[in-house]
């Protein structure tokens, strides 16, 4: 999950009237919060427009109308989708290939099986799973240009990048916005009126209702996303069978992680590095970061905290118990 909003305030440096506007909202499956600092213009209800149009156009699976569910049920066939999504399956398929499959946007029909949203969900029977696997991988999505083919019975499920997707496109009406507010005048993008850093909370992962585990400050044009054994779950005969899935096993990623936190420069990026870097495990995950210039917070059940040396002076532990570690 992404933070909408903390990541990108902006003003126009000249008005002294910019106020701050807060506003929570419900898209994309998600509570929306944004922070914003503008001279007025109620800007909430179009965040929340655009993201629910985000959703029920482009990566909806139950919407019927969205671009993925048309993709999905002409699986087998090939399908011209919007340059957009064209643009974004480039990127992710590039991900999946470099986390050497760690994403995977293809576990859709596993991803259901689970159905962990759902009312009763359940351990499913390891010959449904292994049913499933053979329709999983990446490499099961051909992209030539705008036109898209699935293989036959292969399921896309962008939940892994979906609300990266909609900071980044909230982000850039967010400029847009500034621009058009500020016409010709000396305009700031990503800063806050009293120069003061934006702080966003890292939840702990055994205590999400508590306190927080601690703060990372972030630059405007930042990117932060969060993945978590927390955020989607249910336990049964003591385990816990959460969301984020080893498309090699179909199964829970059980590593000893509970949370990863990347910052970048995109949203999708950010989203779908959380998501690989989970999957992948500290050490497999350093080379990743690496290659995206991507900094990352992990932390483990052991409630050790490790911070890639880029973050280590902008993050701030606020809990007892924990202990930082330099990665
Ligand atoms: P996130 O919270 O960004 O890590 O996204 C997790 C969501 O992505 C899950 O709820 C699934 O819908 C989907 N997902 C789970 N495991 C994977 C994976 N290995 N690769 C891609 N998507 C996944
Ligand atoms: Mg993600």
């Amino acid at each position: 999950a992404v933070l909408c909003g903390t990541l990108t305030g902006a003003v126009p440096v000249l008005a002294k009237d910019a106020e701050k506007y807060t506003n929570t909202d419900f898209a994309m499956d998600t509570v929306v919060s944004e922070t914003l600092y503008t001279t007025g213009d109620d800007l909430n209800t179009e965040i929340g427009n655009k993201l629910r149009e985000i959703e029920s156009g482009l990566l909806s699976w139950t919407d019927e109308d969205s671009q993925i569910s048309k993709l999905n049920a002409a699986a087998g066939e090939t399908t011209e989708v919007s340059d957009e999504l064209a643009g974004y399956l480039a990127k992710i398929e590039q991900l999946a290939g470099d986390s050497d499959g760690a994403f995977d946007p293809t576990l859709g029909k596993v991803i259901r099986l689970w159905n962990i949203d759902g009312e009763d969900p359940h351990v499913p029977e390891a010959s449904e799973l292994d049913a499933l696997l053979k329709d999983v991988g990446y490499q099961k999505v051909t992209l030539d240009g705008n036109k898209v083919t699935l293989a036959k019975d292969t399921t896309l499920d962008l939940g892994a990048v979906g609300k990266g997707i909609g900071c980044g496109v909230i982000s850039e009406f967010l400029k847009d916005q500034i621009l058009n507010l500020g016409g010709s005048s000396v305009f700031a993008y990503g800063q806050k009126p009293d120069d003061s850093p934006w702080k966003v909370a890292v939840s702990d992962p055994r205590d999400t209702e508590g306190e927080y585990l601690g703060a990372i400050t972030i630059e405007g044009g930042e990117f932060l996303s969060t993945s978590g054994d927390y955020e989607k779950y249910f336990m049964e005969d003591g385990k816990r069978y959460h969301h984020i899935l080893d498309p090699k096993t179909g199964y829970p990623v059980w590593n000893g992680l509970t949370s990863v936190t990347i910052i970048c420069d995109q949203g999708y990026l950010a989203d779908g590095l959380s998501t690989a870097c989970f999957v992948l495990g500290m050490d497999a995950a350093k080379p990743l970061l690496e290659k995206y210039d991507a900094e990352a917070v992990f932390v483990d059940e052991g409630k050790n905290v490790y911070v890639t040396s880029g973050l280590m002076d902008k993050f701030e532990l606020m809990k007892d118990g924990y202990i930082v570690n330099e990665l």
